[in-house]
């Protein structure tokens, strides 16, 4: 039945299309925004319509920047010889958070799962083999320790290793499925630091 009318129903339904946001939540935020003010709810609509428009990948890294060069990318401080995989940019945000990483990243946007019909070609790896061929003299795989973050640290790491260049993963620490974001920064360090080599 429908008690709130065509209009707010609408709103709650696409609301409750977003991740994490079940039908309750979706029925507090849809009244929540109709008691907002009129000049609140633009600022929010047009921050959505914009970052939509200008958020894209860095054409280094693939992280979601709104510049063509993201800036860690762009910081000539930071040693372009050491790359860092993420499966998100959410990991990347969670290490830059330790700041004690100088390296730069690349962010996959996903991870290999056979189960769910992800393979490699439905991550960002092709732009990953295609920056080893400069000049790069380690890799270091930070995916999750989840079953799908470990594939995936595999499968890297067998296309790495006839280049030469030293490969390394992140030590165990990082609560198994665990989403990086959610660890510690003590945590996150730790691991980069007990890094073993693959
Ligand atoms: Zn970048």
């Amino acid at each position: 039945m429908d008690y709130y009318g065509k209009r707010m129903s609408k709103l709650i339904e696409q609301l409750s299309a977003l991740p994490g946001i079940g039908s309750k939540s979706a029925q507090r935020l849809a009244f929540h925004i109709i008691h907002m003010p009129e000049d609140r709810v633009k600022q929010l609509t047009e921050a959505i319509m914009d970052a939509r428009e200008n958020v894209r990948y860095c054409k280094e890294c693939c992280t979601l920047t709104d510049q063509e060069i993201c800036p860690i990318c762009s910081n000539p401080a930071r040693d372009k010889r050491t790359i860092m995989v993420v499966e998100t940019t959410r990991d990347l945000a969670a290490y830059e958070k330790t700041g004690k990483y100088e390296g730069v990243y690349h962010v996959l946007h996903g991870a290999i799962s056979p189960m769910l019909g992800v393979g490699p070609g439905d991550i960002r790896l092709k732009e990953l083999i295609k920056r080893l061929e400069g000049d790069v003299s380690e890799v270091i795989i930070a995916t999750n320790s989840s079953l799908e973050g470990e594939t995936t640290a595999m499968y890297i790491s067998k296309l790495i290793k006839p280049t030469g260049i030293k490969v390394s993963r992140i030590a165990s620490g990082v609560p198994v499925g665990g989403d990086l974001e959610y660890i510690d920064e003590m945590t996150l360090l730790r691991a980069l630091e007990g890094r073993v080599e693959l």
